[in-house]
């Protein structure tokens, strides 16, 4: 999420578990096993997805998992949850570009001399971060005093490769109180909620997996585009520079997208709201 201060990317951060559907026992065992390790597991919280939120100071080792012995890290903490990193650009860059591994794979092998250690880490990233330095490109209410030198600098931190993982890029836009104040209700999370367990139950009927989890030949089968859809991808994943990672990702957010409208097959107006989730930060 890009957007200035204050235009509420904690609270829909912490919204965010919420529209996720409940966990399978499994899960819930693979969740309660991991907070144990360092007496985070609470019972009452039994079956409901975790949210960490770390702050931006944290360590590599904190972040990821390290020590002697290994410990697991944060994004082991939220495995089958959530890990909401606020001021994103702000974290040190070590420990973020340490978060393209297990986004990827699902779990993180920790190497400390003669020991080596391995902890599931499938987490949902949500981060947010400011447009500028200053907080106030784009804004309607604050004139923003960056030069755009230093908005490439800053959005530059977040590295072309953990860049390419992250699937969906919004803007937050500022809202002036009184549009605010006029604006209607949103949807309540149970209503999204619905919604999204619906699109999921479609993806497992189908499939037997999740759409994030296609790949190879399952990703060919289920994720069939015709001809003018296969030219409408390929020209846009040429035009943007797109690596096959970030075209087989764009593919498997426009079937999510197809699916939560209850579409058999992805057309060319899936594709084309996965692809400009995929352009919201500037790349030089
Ligand atoms: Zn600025």
């Amino acid at each position: 999420m890009l957007g200035a201060p204050g235009t509420g990317k904690s609270m829909l951060a912490q919204r965010f578990p919420g529209l996720l559907p409940p966990l399978a026992p499994q899960d819930a065992l693979e969740s309660a096993a991991v907070l144990s390790l360092t007496g985070a597991f609470a019972h009452e919280r039994w079956g409901q997805r975790v949210l960490r939120t770390p702050h931006h100071t944290a360590s590599s080792v904190a972040l990821v998992g390290g020590g002697s012995p290994p410990r697991p890290g944060e994004i082991s903490l939220a495995h089958h949850g959530v890990l909401f990193l606020d001021e994103f650009p702000e974290f040190q860059r070590a420990a973020l570009e340490a978060l393209r591994e297990p986004l990827e794979t699902g779990r993180i092998v920790i190497s400390r001399a003669a020991r080596q250690a391995e902890f599931p880490a499938r987490f949902q990233l949500v981060a947010a971060m400011n447009p500028c330095p200053c907080g106030h490109l784009g804004s309607p209410l604050h004139a923003c005093r960056c030069t755009p030198d230093a908005v490439a600098r800053y959005q530059g931190r977040i590295s072309g490769p953990l860049l390419d993982r992250i699937d969906v890029q919004i803007e937050v836009p500022a809202v002036a109180p009184a549009a605010l104040a006029a604006a209607p209700d949103g949807e309540a999370s149970e209503i999204v909620a619905a919604r999204v367990a619906a699109a999921r139950a479609l993806a497992l009927g189908r499939q037997g997996s999740v759409n994030a989890a296609l790949s190879g030949g399952a990703l060919d089968t289920h994720c069939a585009l015709d001809h003018a859809s296969s030219k409408f991808l390929q020209s846009a994943a040429a035009r943007l520079g797109w690596s096959a990672r970030g075209f087989h990702r764009v593919l498997r957010v426009a079937r999510s997208i197809a699916d939560l409208a209850g579409c058999d097959a992805i057309a060319p107006p899936h594709l084309a709201e996965a692809i400009q989730y995929r352009r919201v930060i500037s790349r030089p």
